[in-house]
């Protein structure tokens, strides 16, 4: 009978962060399975504004999102409620490109060099040093090493009984493409009662549009075409999107229960990376550049012992969990903490009177939200 493999390391979920995990490792010489549950490429929702804090990381693996025209942003605007604007610009700039293109992208490479299967991880199991990953279709695949990058809420969650499961999570998102005129160059964020949403271009040239709201304003309208005309055109700004803009996809997608509770970046000895970690308020715009970053943390500290052939597994989760807190925690702190002035009326309109009278406020903000760009 054939011995089964056993797999240096089974990356469960191939979204950004499992993606380039598996291209690193890959390009170094790990044997790397990728288990992801839906084939490429699909839509995602997502504001698809990515910061530049990753950009040469990226090129380094050879992954150049400007190649397949992702559009290069340097302005933010922010409006309040009533449309009132602010506009600054990036200090690091971004740029906007698709899900649907960007995972793809990534995608193309790893496909050439890991071994990529196609189905849903329903247990993940660690006994005497080894892990064993049962799938939905009854494959049963060996590891030494797991990474869990399965996103925000997965099954997953759900079978390793994590906290933050047991936390109520009352956002919502809604995500569409549309054709309307909007510079290539700025990423905007709109506020409205109990939500904002987040536009900017993608390689296609079509506007992402993309909000946040809780569950308890948008039950009182229940439909989104009536949440979109009754709550967010309130905001004039928004109220010129939804009237003008022609929508490209038959239905809008949306995601319930997005939490941002804290969650441990090892459990069981699965290292967490992307939004399986910990997921940034995405009025940061910062979501996609830390999956990537921490999938960048990971695989420079695995590969410093791979390559060494030498693993301690305490020491690397205790290095893993210290490098992710240190690179990423104050940035969810602030993060959280914007979210709450931006959430409650009044304070929201001291920030507002306040960062129109210090224009190096909204900059300094996002630097705090945002690492640098060394790869
Ligand atoms: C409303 C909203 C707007 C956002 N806007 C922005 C923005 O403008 N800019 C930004 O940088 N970030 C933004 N983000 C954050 C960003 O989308 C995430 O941080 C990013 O997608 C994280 O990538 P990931 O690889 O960790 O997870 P994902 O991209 O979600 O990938 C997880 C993958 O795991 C797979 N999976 C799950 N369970 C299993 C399983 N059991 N077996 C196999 N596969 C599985 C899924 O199919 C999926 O492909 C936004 C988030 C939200 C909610």
């Amino acid at each position: 009978m054939e011995k089964t493999k056993t797999w240096d390391i089974i990356i469960v979920g191939g979204g950004l962060a499992g993606l380039t995990t598996a291209l690193h490792l890959a390009n170094n010489y790990c044997s790397v399975c990728l288990i992801e549950k839906n084939q490429y490429p699909n839509h995602k929702v997502c504001g698809e504004y990515v910061s530049n804090e990753v950009l040469p990381y990226l090129r380094s693996l050879g992954i150049d999102p400007l190649h397949i025209g992702a559009k290069k942003i340097s302005k933010f605007k922010i409006t309040d409620i009533k449309g009132k604007p602010i506009t600054a610009n990036l200090p690091l700039g971004g740029f906007g490109i698709s899900r649907y293109a960007f995972d793809q992208l990534i995608y193309e490479s790893v496909k050439k060099k890991a071994h990529v299967l196609f189905d849903t991880v329903e247990k993940i199991g660690f006994e005497k040093n080894q892990f064993s990953v049962t799938t939905q279709n009854k494959e049963v695949l060996k590891a030494n090493f797991v990474v869990g990058a399965f996103g925000k809420r997965s099954n997953l969650d759900a079978f390793l009984n994590r906290k933050f499961m047991k936390q109520n999570s009352s956002w919502l998102a809604v995500k569409a493409h549309y054709e309307y005129d909007f510079p290539d160059n700025t990423v905007a964020l709109h506020n409205f009662q109990g939500g904002y949403c987040g536009l900017s271009k993608t390689e296609t040239d079509v506007v992402n549009a993309c909000y946040l709201t809780t569950f308890k304003s948008f039950k009182n309208c229940g439909k989104i075409d009536v949440f979109q005309n009754e709550e967010l055109s309130k905001n004039p700004f928004l109220n010129d999107f939804f009237t003008n803009a022609r929508p490209l996809f038959k239905k809008s997608l949306t995601i319930s229960q997005v939490s941002f509770h804290k969650k441990k970046p090892v459990e069981n000895h699965i290292f967490m990376i992307g939004d399986s970690a910990g997921l940034i308020h995405p009025l940061c715009g910062n979501g996609m550049a830390m999956a990537i970053k921490s999938a960048q943390i990971f695989s420079e500290l695995f590969l410093e012992s791979f390559q060494k052939g030498n693993f301690n597994r305490d020491s690397l989760e205790l290095d893993y969990r210290k490098k992710w807190e240190d690179e990423f925690e104050s940035r969810l702190k602030t993060g959280r903490f914007i979210q709450r002035v931006l959430m409650n009326p009044r304070a929201s309109k001291v920030g507002f009177a306040l960062a129109k009278n210090i224009p190096s406020l909204v900059p300094m903000i996002i630097k705090k939200t945002h690492g640098n760009s060394k790869s």
